[in-house]
């Protein structure tokens, strides 16, 4: 079956203001890369549509949906707002599409679930805001979408699934959202020691969720070592029905907000691995606040899913999309060639730490 590629042209304009990590644009930059390859004909696309209220409603509060909805028309939110909502604090700005943007996120996550509903792959780049709340915004992340998605998948039937999250931060919405509920493992993969400080290896969340804090630095054989001798055995073990991937891009070596050292080589064998393991996979993205590594690595995640040969260097419009861009960051002034001209980075190996091995063996051991 051939894979959809599931978003929205939303992204393309939207910034959650000039100083924030949100800034730069990310999904337009996957979108872009993956059509000058062509390897995005119409056919497989579909525009994510906006979540009703009705529909964000089966996970979050009609008070806070209806609070994102004003503070979008207003621009502005009262100290009351911001104090019981978090919208316009802590890194969650009142910004154009504060409203908009997540509800076509969440939308986009729920018509991915339906569109696998009897099997297939679906590829949501927009998708991701893994640390949402029913009631609050948390960490850049207005709605949760795979919470949505997975719930949609649910409502479906489905009983067994499996949500697998690298992106640097903890999935704690989502580790959180299905608590004790034997129905869906949570698998966190992430930067020990940073926001939200949660995602212990001891941390089974009632007995449903997986944790793997990994040491800063972490490289590209340490994250396969964990990937293949914990991971992979358990996802293989359940034998889900569904597999949902969180593919944030911010463990990746050039990101500004985490300190993790892998190449997108990562990311592909991820991808790779878990493909054969359910009939059913929908891939989200998630964190990534460099535009060049995060749009090469969503667009890689998409050549892999359809089984694409990869260029040796990009073509023509590839690169020069990737040239236009603006990154207004320390790396972003004297960018390194291979960010325009490659899609896969030299992979990053490196040796296999012992506080590797022991926290893979602590979480493999609760
Ligand atoms: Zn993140």
């Amino acid at each position: 079956m051939t894979p959809f590629y599931v978003s929205s042209e939303i992204y393309r304009n939207s910034s959650y203001g000039p100083k924030h990590p949100l800034a730069v644009p990310r999904v337009s930059v996957c979108t872009d890369l993956c059509r000058a390859l062509g390897w995005l004909p119409d056919t497989v696309y579909r525009d994510a549509p906006m979540a009703t209220d009705a529909e964000l409603a089966r996970f979050h509060h009609l008070g806070y949906i209806a609070a994102l909805r004003q503070a979008e028309r207003d621009q502005h939110v009262s100290a009351d707002v911001r104090e019981t909502y978090r919208i316009g604090a802590e890194g969650n700005p009142v910004y154009r599409e504060v409203f908009r943007r997540p509800a076509i996120s969440a939308g986009g996550v729920m018509l991915a679930a339906r569109l696998t509903a009897e099997g297939g792959i679906v590829h949501c780049p927009g998708g991701g805001t893994h640390h949402g709340r029913a009631d609050r915004a948390a960490g850049f992340c207005f709605l949760n979408d795979p919470v949505l998605g997975l719930l949609t998948w649910l409502d479906h039937g489905l009983d067994n699934v499996v949500y697998l999250d690298i992106d640097a931060h903890h999935g704690d919405g989502v580790q959180d959202a299905f608590h004790a509920d034997p129905r869906v493992l949570t698998i966190s993969l992430h930067e020990g020691n940073r926001w939200p400080f949660t995602g212990a290896a001891a941390d089974t969340a009632g007995g449903t969720a997986r944790n793997f804090p990994l040491p800063t630095g972490c490289n590209d054989s340490e994250f396969a070592y964990v990937m293949q001798t914990a991971v992979l055995p358990l996802i293989a073990a359940r034998r889900p029905q569904a597999i949902m991937l969180q593919a944030g891009a911010d463990a990746l070596e050039e990101d500004p907000l985490a300190k993790l050292s892998l190449s997108n080589n990562a990311h592909r064998a991820v991808v790779q691995a878990i493909m054969p393991l359910a009939p059913r996979l929908v891939v989200l993205g998630g964190g990534g606040y460099n535009p060049f590594t995060t749009g090469r690595c969503w667009a890689l995640i998409w050549g892999t899913l359809n089984d694409f040969p990869l260029p040796d260097r990009l073509p023509p419009d590839a690169e020069a999309g990737l040239r236009a861009l603006h990154y207004n960051r320390a790396a972003g002034r004297n960018p390194p060639d291979h960010w325009f001209t490659t899609l896969l980075d030299t992979p990053r190996e490196g040796p296999i730490r012992d506080a590797v091995r022991h926290m893979t063996k602590e979480a493999l051991s609760t």
